[in-house]
């Protein structure tokens, strides 16, 4: 009993640089609760990843999408997979259930997205696999097992033109927030409150003026985000990895957070239990 995360993909949209230590896939964590599977973003290869650390992703039922930026939302590609695996294992009837969880605007939009993909299915899924959509409006919470809320927080990424949200999912053993992509906002501070695991975007590099506005966070800001929000363990994801992680943390004390925090890399296991 208890509540395990998995870091699946703590990359960024390139493959990773030469010179960075390791090799890290696009946006995506598993939480496993008592059994209930929840991914949070599910990018490309997200599945396969899955694969490596024994999980099924036919088992998923649950996936809550930050934004669509295709280094957090290989949807499409997740979808085939499901359905497929359906049709492959028919027998399954829990691989034909999924439900999908993101900004109102993107479930009104996905449709196209489908169609563009499969246009001879005029909009249809296969084998009686129907994925559900829940819109994610401002502050929603959806119970998603017992004991179990995910909740969703508006924030500001991509000039703010792009919907986009941070999630907080509240279990008996505990609260995980999960910034997505974002600048430093209300909105972020309010998933991260006083949250035993926050994995946290880092997509910025030490001292970046973001002047155009579009929405990372620099190590500074984590700092300053982390500190006010009282977050209990950070796990920094979407690191591009050109800064030593040392002067990186350097930066988040100096932004004021005093607490746990260190770089996550695939396939790292954070647990927590009462
Ligand atoms: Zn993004």
């Amino acid at each position: 009993m208890g509540l395990k995360v998995i870091a699946l993909g703590t990359g960024v949209c390139s493959n990773c640089y030469m010179s960075c230590e390791y090799d890290r896939r696009p946006l995506g964590f598993l939480l496993d609760i008592d059994g209930t599977l929840l991914l949070l973003d599910c990018a490309e290869g997200t599945r396969h990843q899955l694969q490596k650390v024994g999980y099924d992703y036919g088992y998923v039922q649950h996936v809550a999408i930050s934004h669509a930026h295709p280094d957090h939302a290989a949807l499409p590609q997740f979808l085939q997979a499901k359905s497929c695996r359906r049709i492959f294992n028919d027998d399954h009837n829990e691989f034909g259930v999924c439900t999908v969880y993101m900004p109102e605007k993107l479930v009104e939009g996905f449709d196209a997205v489908w169609r563009w993909h499969v246009p001879e299915n005029e909009g249809k899924y296969w084998a009686e696999f129907t994925p559900r959509f829940v819109p994610m409006s401002e502050a929603s919470a959806v119970g998603i097992a017992p004991g179990v809320e995910l909740k969703s927080y508006p924030v500001y990424h991509a000039f703010g033109r792009h919907p986009s949200v941070a999630y907080r999912v509240e279990t008996p053993y505990g609260v995980v927030a999960y910034s997505g992509d974002t600048a430093k906002c209300p909105g972020l501070i309010e998933a991260a409150r006083d949250a035993d695991l926050f994995i946290c975007e880092q997509s910025f590099r030490i001292g970046f003026q973001d002047k155009a506005k579009y929405g990372h966070l620099t190590p500074f800001e984590v700092g300053e985000v982390c500190q006010e929000a009282n977050a209990q363990h950070v796990r920094l994801v979407h690191y591009i990895g050109l800064d030593a992680e040392s002067d990186v943390i350097a930066e988040i004390r100096r932004g004021g957070y005093n607490g746990d925090v260190k770089r996550a890399v695939d396939f790292d296991v954070w647990t927590l239990d009462q």
